[in-house]
């Protein structure tokens, strides 16, 4: 942390000027988080779906698997796009409390350039956090504009300060985050991905 240029062979990358700070992931919350002593149920009991709020400059509702960047695969596991690992479902809650994880949580904050988005990035892949999918980087100005995504900006604009004041009264989290710029690595290549947007069943 600190430093604005680092070398990784070839590519070089720009971090900007701003400083990046080691103070987002605050939880705000009113409400008392009740501790309870049954570790282990609550490990069993990890609702990977269960809504928080981000603030930016604005609020938005996500899951909690979302916003630590952990996409489906379709096998129940969880790939962590921060850390690059999967992980199984039993140790989803161990793996968001690691401080690997939490580091990492730090260093791919959400970019500024896409702050209305809630987008990581990690080198030529990106995260969306609205919709819990990653994308390259050559895919990120259509997947912002995908019905999809937009669907789910828009149900998040709609969501009222009342309805989000009594949602965070029963107990959901709000997170004060940060964002980061964009890296913009000018020598890598993005590999060429055919993507199959729909099974073909009749050959
Ligand atoms: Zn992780
Ligand atoms: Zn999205």
């Amino acid at each position: 942390m600190g430093e604005n240029k680092i070398i990784l062979g070839d590519n070089e990358i720009k971090l900007g000027e701003s400083e990046i700070k080691l103070v987002s992931n605050e939880i705000v919350s009113d409400d008392e988080i009740n501790v309870t002593n049954s570790e282990d149920s609550f490990e069993a009991s990890l609702d990977t779906e269960a809504k928080l709020f981000v603030l930016l400059d604005s609020y938005y509702k996500i899951t909690l698997t979302s916003y630590n960047s952990m996409a489906a695969t379709g096998s129940g596991s969880r790939h962590c796009f921060i850390c690059n690992t999967e992980v199984e479902p039993d140790v989803f809650k161990q793996h968001i409390d690691h401080h690997d994880h939490k580091n990492n949580m730090q260093k791919y904050k959400f970019l500024d350039k896409y702050k209305n988005n809630l987008i990581r990035q990690s080198r030529l892949t990106y995260h969306c956090a609205i919709c819990n999918v990653i994308v390259y980087r050559s895919d990120l100005p259509a997947h912002l504009e995908c019905n999809p995504h937009k669907q789910l900006m828009k149900q998040n604009s709609a969501i009222t300060k009342k309805q989000r004041k009594n949602q965070m009264k029963a107990g959901l989290a709000l997170y004060k985050v940060e964002t980061q710029n964009e890296v913009i690595y000018k020598k890598m290549k993005e590999k060429q991905i055919i993507f199959h947007l729909r099974a073909i069943i009749t050959d």
